[in-house]
């Protein structure tokens, strides 16, 4: 009772009934009301009948359609789910939705989409072909800021799913608020870079974000070495 409590003033309540660690109330279907407090609700598992971690793609996508698991389900279109080869090597990592992401319902379509596009394609990487990509988040945070850190922990069930469905041989870190969520560090995310990292028994390499190489057009080489150690990597883990 004390520890739902706890649970509960930390906002980590719905959190832990995503991963089936406590019961969690269920909300009234439909919008919340903006000026009601922050509230997470579990219905879409119980509906499910069981826990994120054991659900198939099928589940696992009506899941995240109807979340409302944070404040997040308040404002968006649509829930952006993830596209992509689901047994394909790679899985890129980004942060949230944006507008247009909002807008059409799949990950990295806007200008910093299109810029990673033809960086995969600059290795010879194409997105629905070896390459899944997904993000921390799976809902567009108004006027495209930061997600919390407790928007991020409410999403993680769902990307803890996606990636042991799709058992990638790589992660790439888009960025530093996927690699704060993968790696849980506040380290820079230039001393990330360079390096394997494992994420869940999964190699995992970090760089830069696309939106953010839109704004530091030369640290576009930065991420090209990044691609290209990522490349290694794979290649050497095969
Ligand atoms: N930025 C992201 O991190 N993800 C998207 O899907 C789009 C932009």
């Amino acid at each position: 009772m004390r520890s739902k409590r706890i649970l509960r003033a930390l906002e980590l309540a719905p959190v832990a009934a995503l991963y089936g660690l406590v019961e969690e109330r269920s909300a009234p279907s439909g919008r919340l009301d903006a000026s009601e407090e922050p509230r997470v609700i579990a219905a879409p598992m119980a509906n499910a009948g069981g826990t994120v971690a054991s659900m198939g793609w099928t589940e696992l996508r009506e899941a995240v359609r109807t979340c409302a698991a944070c404040v997040l389900c308040r404002q968006r279109k649509q829930a952006v789910f993830g596209v992509g080869s689901e047994s394909g090597p790679w899985l890129f990592i980004g942060e949230g939705p944006g507008a247009d992401e909002d807008e059409q319902g799949d990950p990295f379509v806007g200008q910093a989409g299109k810029l990673l596009d033809a960086m995969l394609a600059a290795i010879g990487i194409a997105r629905g072909r070896e390459a899944y990509i997904a993000n921390v988040v799976k809902c567009r945070p108004p006027g495209n800021r930061t997600p919390t850190p407790e928007e991020a922990a409410a999403c993680a069930p769902f990307l803890d799913r996606q990636v042991e469905l799709i058992r990638p041989r790589l992660i790439v870190a888009l960025g530093k608020t996927a690699a704060i969520r993968l790696l849980a560090t506040e380290a820079s995310l230039a001393s990330l870079r360079g390096r394997v990292h494992s994420y869940r028994g999964t190699p995992l390499v970090v760089t830069y974000h696309p939106a953010y190489l839109l704004r530091n057009l030369p640290d576009k080489a930065k991420a090209w070495e990044d691609l290209l150690f990522a490349r290694r990597t794979l290649a050497a883990a095969a």
